[in-house]
């Protein structure tokens, strides 16, 4: 982060949040992409208005003092079916909102233009726009947190699908005797392979008596450590995990054909101990299959940073073009 004192702040700053089912992201950036005021809070879903506005609006007076700068726009990404022209989310089933007006209410609150879009949709199209120079207009960003999505961007535009869902892989099929999913299925990708989904497996697995290094209710991370470490409870879990992830990444792949592949979210934090394995099982796959290989010949499969803070970058790009930027204007929103 560049403190504003720095530098001079290039064109209208915006206000990216990326609302997450555990934290709750911001991001203040300008024109050239430049960061100029972040924090991150626990997610308050008993009011997640309040805590956007409250958090911008701790933002816009910090920016104010330092640099006599105000936001113009907001752009929140979120999980769920987002309707970006009126601003609102529904059936974000890990947020507990069924449908909520939240661009409105935001604006009402706030009393600035405010945008929002799908969180893996805002984080994949900040990635593939940051790339764009490097050649690599198309990707997929599958982001494995609290609850599992991709967002998918093909020649520069992102797919959102005539029903709104485009890249929601966590509700596709993969294991047909698993538990029942959030959102009301059995064996979502989600409800196997999920930040939640892990602890659970580890927890009933102690529950049940299984023999671990690992204390009462590990998290994800904990269950990730302990794999790396030798534990055997661990390790079948993640490997289970790297299993079902490297199917959705095929499924990814041979479906929108996209050579890039960005893995993210919380879960994504565990790095290599989860990057890894998901490699040796797409390698393997390709040793057997001409198809697949022929698909990840020359593809990548990249971890995003955990500390990028990929949806609320792309939320306040987002925020940006929608009010109109010169600076931006050439990627507009299409
Ligand atoms: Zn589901």
């Amino acid at each position: 982060m560049i403190a504003p004192w720095e530098m001079e702040p290039v064109g209208p700053l915006t206000a990216g949040i990326d609302v997450g089912g555990t934290k709750t992201a911001l991001v203040v950036t300008d024109s050239r992409d430049r960061v100029l005021y972040e924090q991150v809070v626990a997610t308050n879903r008993a009011s997640l208005v309040g805590q956007i506005a409250e958090l911008v609006d701790t933002a816009r007076r910090q920016l104010r003092t330092e640099s006599g700068r105000d936001v113009e726009a907001i752009g929140v990404a979120i999980p769920g079916r987002v309707d970006t022209a009126h601003g609102s989310v529904r059936m974000a089933v890990n947020l507990g909102i069924t449908d909520l007006a939240l661009g409105p209410l935001l604006k009402a609150e706030s009393g600035l233009p405010s945008f929002v879009e799908h969180d893996a949709r805002a984080a994949a199209l900040w990635l593939s726009e940051r790339d764009t120079p490097t050649g690599c207009p198309s990707l997929a960003y599958l982001a494995v947190g609290t609850g599992i999505s991709a967002g998918i961007v093909i020649d520069g535009e992102l797919l959102r699908g005539d029903n709104g869902l485009a890249g929601e892989v966590g509700h596709v099929a993969a294991d047909p005797d698993g538990p029942v999913c959030v959102c009301g299925l059995r064996g979502c990708l989600e409800a196997v392979a999920a930040g939640p989904a892990i602890a659970r497996q580890a927890d009933e697995a102690i529950a049940a008596g299984r023999s671990t290094s690992m204390d009462a209710h590990p998290s994800p991370a904990d269950v990730f450590r302990a794999g790396l470490a030798g534990d055997e409870l661990a390790s079948e879990i993640t490997g289970s995990v790297a299993d079902h992830l490297a199917r959705a990444i095929r499924a990814l792949a041979l479906t929108v054909g996209v050579k890039r592949v960005v893995l993210g979210g919380g879960v994504a934090a565990a790095g290599p101990a989860l990057l890894e394995p998901i490699r040796a099982r797409i390698d393997h796959e390709r040793a057997i299959s001409p198809l697949v290989e022929t698909a990840f010949a020359d593809a990548t499969l990249e971890l995003l940073s955990p500390v990028t803070e990929a949806g609320a970058r792309g939320a306040a790009a987002i925020a940006r073009r929608r009010i109109g930027s010169p600076q931006r204007e050439e990627v507009g929103e299409r």
